[in-house]
């Protein structure tokens, strides 16, 4: 069975640890403060977290994965 991950599935969208074509906006990881690009729509999302006002509330994707073991009670 193979199983699928950001690595090597061409479908699936996600950050970028450089600027493409289509990743063109910068957001910083909350947790491990690593520069990141994502897509404007992901931005859109980032940014309208910053205005409700939370800081860096954007996760990597390593960090989302720690992040969400905690979330994972009940
Ligand atoms: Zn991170």
């Amino acid at each position: 069975m193979m199983i699928l991950t950001p690595q090597n599935d061409p479908t699936k969208i996600g950050p970028t640890s450089f600027m493409t074509e289509r990743n063109e906006r910068e957001v910083r990881c909350g947790m491990c403060k690593r520069a990141f690009y994502v897509d404007d729509e992901t931005y859109r999302f980032v940014a309208e977290a910053i205005e409700s006002g939370l800081d860096d509330p954007y996760r990597c994707e390593i960090c989302a994965e720690e992040y969400d073991d905690l979330a994972y009670e009940g």
